[in-house]
Order: C-alpha cells, then structure tokens, then sequence
C-alpha cells in the first residue's frame, strides 16, 4: 500500500486528496512546513507532497527512508533537492502547465497597482481625502515591456503587454520563434532588455544561471526610471540592490511576489518603501488553478502507483540509479 504524507494542506487540498484513501493509498494530512514536521513519525511513507514553502533538502530527504515519489502542488522545484532525490532512485515530479494566466493576470494586477498608485489612492478614499495630484500614473501602452524567459508564463504575459499596446522585448536562452513571426515580441540580449526597457518582468525559474541575476550590476544598466516585476523567485534578484535603487529613484517601482526570504523579516527595508506593492507569493492563487493543481497532484500519484509516473522532473538526476530501470515513463 502506498502512504502519502501530503504536507502544506489547506482544508481544500484535504477534501481532495483524502479521495485516495478510497483508491487504497494511506494519506496523512499536516498544515505545516516540513521543517515543522518531525518525521519520525512517517518514516514508512513512501510519498511527499508539498507546496512551495517546504524546503526538501538532503536531510529531509535521508529522514524517510522509504521515500519513492516527491511530488509537488506547484510548477517550480527550487525548493526540493534533485540531486540528493535522484541519488536515492527518488522521482521528482511538479504541475507543469496550470500556472501560466493566473500568474501573467497577477504580473499585471501588480503593475498596474504600482503605475496607477492604487494601494495609496484606496487608502486616500478611506481616510476622507479625495483632491490628490500626486495620484497620476502613468500608461503602460506606448512603453517598452521586457520579458525574461518567455516559457508559459513569459508567453502569455508578452501577450498581454502587447495587447495593452507595449512594445514587447525578450530575452530566453530558448528562443521561440513562433512568437517573433506573430509579432508579439523581439527577441535582443539580455543586456539590451535590460537597457531598452521601460517595465521587466521575470519569468525564468531559480538556477544556478538565474540566482541574483538581477544584481547592482544590471540594475545599473537599466533605464532611470524603470519599473521591475518579479512573480518568479526572490533569490533571482539581489534584494539589497533592488532596495537601494527603489530608494534612489533608479528604479521608479516594484511589484513583487516573491522575496529572497519568505515571508520577509518584519524589519525588511523593503517593507518600508512606498514604491513597491508586495502580495504574499500568491501570483499562482486562483480558485481555478487550486482545482487543477490537486487534479494533477492525484494524477500524477495515481500514474506512480501504476507503474507508470508522469510530470517527472529529476530524469537526469535518477541517471543510471538502479531502481530507474524498474520505471517506465510516460
Ligand atoms: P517555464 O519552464 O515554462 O519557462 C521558463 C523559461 O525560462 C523557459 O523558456 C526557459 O528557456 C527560460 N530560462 C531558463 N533559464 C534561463 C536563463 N538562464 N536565461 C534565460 N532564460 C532562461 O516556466 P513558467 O511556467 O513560465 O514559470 C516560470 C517561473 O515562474 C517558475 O520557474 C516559478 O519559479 C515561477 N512561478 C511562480 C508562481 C507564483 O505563484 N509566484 C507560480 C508559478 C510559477
């Protein structure tokens, strides 16, 4: 028998996941980070599933002996040690695809609430106020919109920034060629969108390449002025740079998702500033993804039992482990 020991899981995820316990799996249920977690307790279980707030390192991973399957409610993995579950014959598998409108919607929910002041225009209604010039914004039609990584969630934001009547740039290492031929972006180096770019949004996933690839550097690079939106990984920017030059006026605004330390320590300088809008690593958090984030979680916890896993992400990690033999991919 299968156990899963599914951790993170709101009353949502429960009311889905304990559907399994029909199906023959064992399912235990914690609305806790694993660091919270003491696993002792779950040395038999067999699965792990997960949000993104869960650091699955080596050592949580040598915890649970019988681990066979990470699997996680999300589309990126930063947060689970690859190599250490490969090692071990350990698959890794995400929710590839459901992230894409919900967080293209949030990248421009977030810039137009920096462009347009919304967070202070509400807080003027509520205090009574109404006369305030320093609420003008600004347009993003006319402007030129930076994307880096153009992969699902790049895609569909260059879309969106082109219908809004931006004129969109890109950088990606993997250049779709599609999307330059319809028109809708221009593919230039990572320096040009840098230089060029009056908005940047990020939408690479968190890599060795990409680990602070927002620096002072390519800060310094950037127009005076411009506007940066990141709903990607808070490690990808240097947070410290992007404090200071939010604070200079280097940078106009920000509006971020993600932060190099979730949550932020309360004492967090950015915290502070009144140019940036902050939502709490939620960019992914619809009603409608949340069903197709459990859908895919059963799925792929179902396809593993069978013998047969999908959405598997460690491929080559598990290398020439001898249990991967044993598996057949879809
Ligand atoms: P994706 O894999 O479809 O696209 C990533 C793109 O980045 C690819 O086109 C890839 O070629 C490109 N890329 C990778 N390394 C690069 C590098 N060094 N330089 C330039 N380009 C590079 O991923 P996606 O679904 O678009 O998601 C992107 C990221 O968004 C995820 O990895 C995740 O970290 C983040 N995300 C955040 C939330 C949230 O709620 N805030 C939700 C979903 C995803």
């Amino acid at each position: 028998m299968n156990k899963i020991l599914v951790l993170e899981a709101n009353p949502k995820t429960v009311e889905a996941l304990i559907k399994l316990r029909k199906e023959g799996f064992e399912t235990a249920f914690r609305n806790e980070t694993v660091d919270k977690v003491d696993l002792k307790q779950y040395r038999d279980f067999d699965i792990l599933s997960v949000f993104v707030f869960s650091r699955v390192d080596r050592q949580v991973i040598e915890s649970l002996p019988n681990l066979r399957l990470i699997v996680t409610r999300s589309s990126g993995f930063d947060h689970i040690d690859v190599q250490a579950a490969g090692e071990r014959g350990i698959l890794v598998s995400n929710v590839p695809s459901y992230g894409s409108m919900p967080v293209a919607e949030h990248v421009f929910a977030l810039l137009l609430a920096v462009m347009r002041k919304i967070v202070k225009a509400d807080s003027i209604v509520r205090s009574s106020k109404w006369f305030s010039p320093e609420l003008q914004g600004r347009l993003i039609s006319g402007k030129t919109f930076g994307v880096i990584g153009t992969g699902a969630i790049g895609e569909r934001v260059a879309r969106i920034a082109k219908a809004f009547g931006a004129e969109v740039i890109a950088y990606d290492t993997f250049k779709k060629v599609a999307l330059e031929a319809e028109g809708v972006l221009k593919y230039v180096t990572f320096e040009e969108v840098l230089e060029k770019s009056d908005i940047i949004s990020l939408h690479v996933p968190l890599t060795k390449e990409t680990y602070l690839m927002i620096n002072s550097d390519s800060i310094a690079r950037m127009k005076n002025g411009a506007i940066l939106i990141n709903t990607s990984r808070g490690q990808i920017v240097d947070q410290e740079a992007l404090v200071e030059a939010l604070k200079t006026g280097k940078l106009s605004g920000a509006g971020l998702d993600v932060f190099e330390k979730e949550p932020p320590d309360p004492d967090d300088p950015l915290l502070k500033l009144e140019n940036v809008v902050l939502t709490p690593h939620v960019a992914w958090n619809t009603v409608e993804a949340e069903d197709y984030i459990l859908q895919s979680t059963m799925d792929a916890i179902r396809a593993f039992a069978n013998g047969k896993p999908i959405n598997v992400v460690n491929l080559k990690e598990l290398g020439k482990h001898p249990l991967a033999p044993t598996i057949s991919f879809n």
